[in-house]
């Protein structure tokens, strides 16, 4: 089975209560590309890209669709198995993962309903039909974070990240005392994101004033370095989100003990293929992680279950959805849904969604 289609789209997620605050972004809406793959034997499978805008990490729509456009034409023909399909996408294009990654998970799509299997058979099995998801702040005032929390344990979220960073570190501090002294007892699992944001000196600063606290730091500063320096004086436990560029930083930074675990976006390590890779590497060391993406629809929600529902489940730390802060679904029988702060692992074959075309319009490029 060859890859026969590539049909292109590009459809705009607008921000539910816009914008959504990060320490280096302000969202109001998201630019999400879709890629439809046709197999010569008339199968489709679906996949998606959509970084959350053009300064949370070196992607940009823009520049998805631009190299897909790159890649198009000479994956034509490609057998449909996801190392072929990455071999010939590191022939025709340097880097890029986050574009590759909606190929990749067009192809998981379309093999598993070769198969009659879902993704996360195809993965190498599931082992729940539930997963835990996490509720994501975004950065605002002390009350309203810790209101917004309060609400979220009450829906039934077993872990919650607080947004931090961008602004005085003496407001970071605050939200973090405020979140706690109303999760406190509660059984939460808290993980505070500085998204880059923070300096060595802020990280270093909210470890001391806040020793208590039992949250995970994550991405607290912008480089590899900087958690470096900072790591033998920090006594929070330190995960990496955006360093963590592809499978190779991850091996390095599981292998030197740099990081207690990781934030990871399947679209930044480039598909489900290296993210399987990545789950038994931080399974080999026992190091706990998230399957997320920056942002996106029901596709890119399907494909982060379906690997997340394959993690041994000690060591997801869940898997975080847009889905709260989007209208509406791709598709509006199965589109994949936080309930009660977990997500039902979709049945059928493939990623088991299907999407209504009519809300994408007409491609902005096809190679056949
Ligand atoms: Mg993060």
């Amino acid at each position: 089975m060859k890859i026969a289609e590539l049909h292109i789209y590009s459809h705009e997620l607008p921000v539910k209560d816009g914008p959504y605050t990060m320490a280096n972004a302000q969202v109001w809406s998201l630019n999400t590309t879709l890629v439809k793959l046709v197999t010569d034997t008339g199968l489709i499978g679906w996949g998606e890209t959509c970084p959350v805008g053009p300064t949370y990490a070196e992607s940009h729509a823009g520049g998805a669709r631009a190299a897909l456009a790159e890649m198009g034409p000479g994956l034509i023909g490609t057998e449909i198995l996801p190392l072929p399909v990455h071999r010939q996408m590191d022939k025709l294009l340097n880097g890029h993962n986050y574009a590759k990654a909606a190929i990749d998970i067009a192809v998981h799509d379309a093999l598993g309903k070769h198969l009659g299997i879902s993704v996360a058979t195809l993965l190498g099995g599931a082992t729940t039909d539930k997963i835990p998801s996490y509720y994501a702040t975004g950065v605002g005032e002390p009350v309203d974070i810790a209101r917004l929390a309060a609400e979220k344990v009450a829906e039934g979220f077993p872990r919650l990240q607080i947004k931090v960073g961008g602004r005085p570190v003496d407001l970071d501090i605050e939200t973090i005392r405020k979140v706690w002294e109303v999760v406190r007892g509660k059984g939460i699992r808290l993980a505070v994101d500085g998204n880059r944001g923070w300096t060595t000196r802020d990280a270093l600063r909210v470890s001391r004033e806040c020793p208590d606290i039992p949250f995970v730091m994550e991405q607290p500063c912008n480089t590899i370095e900087d958690i470096q320096m900072i790591r033998p004086q920090v006594g929070h436990a330190i995960y990496m989100d955006e360093s963590g560029v592809n499978l190779n930083a991850a091996v390095t930074a599981a292998g030197t003990g740099l990081v207690d675990g990781f934030g990871m976006k399947i679209t930044r390590i480039g598909g489900l293929q290296p993210m399987r890779a990545f789950r038994d590497l931080c399974e080999a060391r026992n190091l706990p992680h998230t399957c997320d993406d920056s942002w996106g629809g029901d596709i890119i929600a399907a494909a982060c279950t379906h690997i997340g529902a394959t993690v041994r489940s000690d060591l997801l730390e869940g898997v975080w959805l847009a889905q709260p802060y989007i209208e509406g679904h791709y598709d509006t029988q199965k589109g994949i849904q936080i309930n009660d702060g977990h997500i039902s692992v979709p049945t059928g074959s493939g990623l088991g969604i299907q999407p209504d075309e009519s809300n994408f319009g007409a491609p902005v490029e096809s190679f056949a």
